[in-house]
C-alpha cells in the first residue's frame, strides 16, 4: 500500500528545483520578503487525519484563498440567482486584478468571485449590518473550516496591501460607479485586505479543503457548516476559475478544484477523499505557486485524484 507520508516527503524533495524558477509577489512589498525556497504540503482526509511534509509549519498569508470562503458565505446569504445578477461564474482569460473586463464585458459585472473584482463585490453582499460584521462572518468561517480558533491577521502584510492596493481601489470605485457595489469603498477594501492577510499554515488550509471534500460537513464533528449545494457550486467555480487564467492548464495538469493565493499557497480539493494545501512562495507569471502546482500535479498522478 502506498505510504502517504513517504509520498509527501518525496514530493517536497523532488520539486525543490521549481522554487528557483518563480518569483515572490513583488507588488505587495511585504510579500516580496518571503523566502522563495520554502516548500510545504499537508493533506487532510475526510476523517480529519492529517499528513505533512517540508515547510508545512511555516505561516503565510492566505491571500486569494480567502475568496473561497467569501464565496461560501455569500452563497449562504443570497440566492444563487440574486448573486449572479451581480457576479457571474464565468472564467476569465485575464489576470486576477484585471480591470478591462469590468468595462467591456458582462454588463459591468465581475466575471467570477475568484478574481479580485468578484471577491470585493462578494464581500459587500455578505450578511452583516456593518462591514466589520461582514468581516467577522467570513473570518469566523475561515477559522471554523480551518478548525483553528487562533488564526490572526498579519498586520505587516495588511498594512503593506493597504498602502499599495490602488489597483483594487480602482476596481472597487469602478464597480461603485456602475452600481455593482453600494457600500463605502475604503471600508470594503479594508475588509478585503484583512481577509487576504489572514495568516495560516498548510494544515489549516488542508483542513479548510477537507470541509469542501466532505460537501460542507465538518470532518471533526459531522456538523453541516454550509449546504451541499454551496459546496458543489464552490468546487465547480474553483475548477473553472480558481487559478485565474491558469485554470484550464491546472484542470489538465492537476484535475482538482483549486484556489491559489499570491502568498504562495494553493488549496486543492479531492472530493470525498482529501483536502490538500501546498506552500511555495515563488510564483509563475499568473500568480500561482510554481513548485506548489508541480507537487499537486505529481500527487494527483500518484493517487489518481483527477476528477475528470
Ligand atoms: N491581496 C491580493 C490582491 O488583492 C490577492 C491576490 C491573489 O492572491 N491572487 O492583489
Amino acid at each position: 500500500m502506498l505510504d502517504l507520508q513517504e509520498l509527501l516527503d518525496r514530493l517536497v524533495l523532488e520539486n525543490r528545483f521549481w522554487c528557483h524558477q518563480g518569483k515572490t509577489a513583488a507588488y505587495i512589498p511585504e510579500l516580496s520578503k518571503q523566502d522563495p525556497a520554502l516548500l510545504g504540503i499537508s493533506a487532510c482526509d475526510i476523517h480529519g487525519r492529517i499528513w505533512n511534509a517540508g515547510d508545512w509549519q511555516k505561516p503565510f498569508t492566505i491571500q486569494s484563498i480567502s475568496k473561497v470562503v467569501s464565496f461560501i458565505c455569500v452563497l449562504q446569504d443570497n440566492s444563487f440567482d440574486a448573486l449572479t445578477s451581480k457576479i457571474s461564474v464565468a472564467p476569465s482569460s485575464d489576470g486576477f486584478n484585471s480591470i478591462v473586463n469590468l468595462e467591456t464585458k458582462n454588463e459591468h459585472r465581475p466575471l467570477n468571485p475568484m478574481i479580485n473584482s468578484g471577491a470585493i463585490a462578494a464581500i459587500s453582499l455578505v450578511r452583516g449590518a456593518t462591514l466589520e460584521e461582514k468581516f467577522q462572518r467570513i473570518f469566523s468561517m475561515i477559522k471554523i473550516m480551518a478548525h483553528n480558533d487562533d488564526l490572526l491577521v498579519n498586520q505587516a502584510v495588511y498594512l503593506s496591501e493597504k498602502r499599495t492596493g490602488d489597483r483594487n481601489r480602482a476596481l472597487a470605485y469602478f464597480m461603485k460607479s456602475t452600481g455593482g457595489i453600494d457600500v463605502e469603498v475604503d471600508e470594503l477594501l479594508d475588509v478585503y485586505f484583512r481577509l487576504c492577510s489572514v495568516e495560516a499554515a498548510c494544515p489549516d488550509i488542508a483542513r479548510m479543503a477537507a470541509v469542501l471534500a466532505c460537501d460542507g460537513k465538518s470532518p471533526w464533528t459531522g456538523a453541516s457548516l454550509f449546504a451541499i449545494k454551496t459546496a458543489r457550486i464552490v468546487k465547480a467555480v474553483m475548477t473553472t476559475c480558481g487559478m485565474y487564467d491558469g485554470s484550464g492548464e491546472f484542470a489538465v495538469d492537476v484535475g482538482m478544484p483549486g484556489k491559489s493565493g499570491v502568498g504562495g499557497g494553493i488549496m486543492a480539493v479531492s472530493p470525498r477523499r482529501l483536502g490538500i494545501a501546498v506552500l511555495g512562495p515563488a510564483l509563475d507569471q499568473k500568480g500561482n505557486s510554481l513548485a506548489g502546482w508541480k507537487m499537486l500535479q505529481r500527487l494527483s498522478g500518484e493517487l489518481d485524484l483527477q476528477i475528470f
